[in-house]
């Protein structure tokens, strides 16, 4: 997809967003959008989150805020999150959950799984459903390393929040159907929507295919490449006690996020308990 196109693309979904932001029906995320292949889009209007976004989300930049996570609430159900539309934003207990989004990546995502082994460490990943079609040895090789996984919409739609709820529908459970093509017995207990535009549809959809709406709390913004140091110094100095790190394995040249895991992995896992979101039960 060339940049033209991107751009031809980006106006009408700002255009949307726009729309729905000011109708208060959606939440807008720190996080510009991308397009689905990953390429950042960061020169077009749509990279910049409307300005009558209803929720403006501090907190889901790099600053988290320890006092939040030292007491999970007791009554925390996969309904009442601390995140927007009652997604989860923090894993609700002390342990910290490294996500990764946009895979599987041929070249990057098997980099990410063996730095996770030397580590020891159990992730999450949130697969966008053309990459689980294109990838399933990566499906397998994902689910076989005990990691837990997560739709990410069919092809990354960041307007999927605003679609009608038959078709949010049909977007996650083809996605499903494709990570499940690759793992039979898969449990996708998470949805994450793309660049966080939730909405309430988006969230009740998933939750009625058995899917947790997964937020996040520590954001380095990985995907605009600021460098491994940079993307390793926002996760270590922001991430608390119950954070929901937010990395990318897909979705374009991820060379720096893996290069910071080296920074990332030791240091996380000698301050926090470091563990995969609970996988879910085998039902959905
Ligand atoms: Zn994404």
């Amino acid at each position: 997809m060339t940049r033209t196109r991107l751009r031809a693309l980006a106006a009408p979904l700002t255009t949307a967003l726009v729309t729905l932001a000011v109708a208060g029906a959606i939440y807008i995320g720190t996080k510009a959008p991308r397009t689905a292949s990953g390429a950042e889009t960061a020169a077009t209007p749509a990279s910049t989150p409307p300005t009558a976004s209803p929720t403006p989300e501090p907190s889901t930049s790099a600053t988290a805020e320890p006092d939040q996570h030292a007491t999970p609430s007791p009554t925390r159900s996969a309904t009442s999150g601390d995140g927007p539309f009652g997604s989860w934003r923090t894993t609700g207990g002390s342990h910290v959950a490294l996500t990764f989004d946009d895979g599987p990546d041929p070249e990057h995502t098997p980099r990410v799984l063996a730095l996770l082994r030397e580590h020891g460490v159990k992730a999450t990943f949130c697969l966008v459903g053309v990459n689980a079609q294109a990838y399933p040895d990566l499906v397998r090789a994902i689910a076989a390393d005990g990691h837990t996984l997560c739709n990410h919409s069919w092809n990354h739609d960041f307007n999927l929040g605003g679609r009608s709820r038959a078709a949010i529908r049909a977007d996650l459970a083809r996605t499903n159907e494709a990570i499940r093509k690759a793992v039979p017995d898969a449990r996708i207990a998470y949805f994450r929507q793309p660049g966080g535009y939730w909405t309430k549809s988006v969230v009740t959809v998933a939750r009625e295919l058995g899917m947790i709406s997964l937020h996040w709390d520590v954001d380095p913004q990985d995907w605009r490449r600021p460098g491994a140091r940079s993307i390793a110094k926002q996760v270590t100095t922001a991430t608390a006690a119950g954070s929901i790190v937010l990395l990318h394995d897909g979705g374009g040249d991820r060379r720096g996020t893996v290069e910071a895991l080296h920074t990332i992995l030791p240091n996380l896992t000698r301050r926090f308990d470091v563990a995969a979101l609970p996988a879910g039960d085998a039902s959905h």
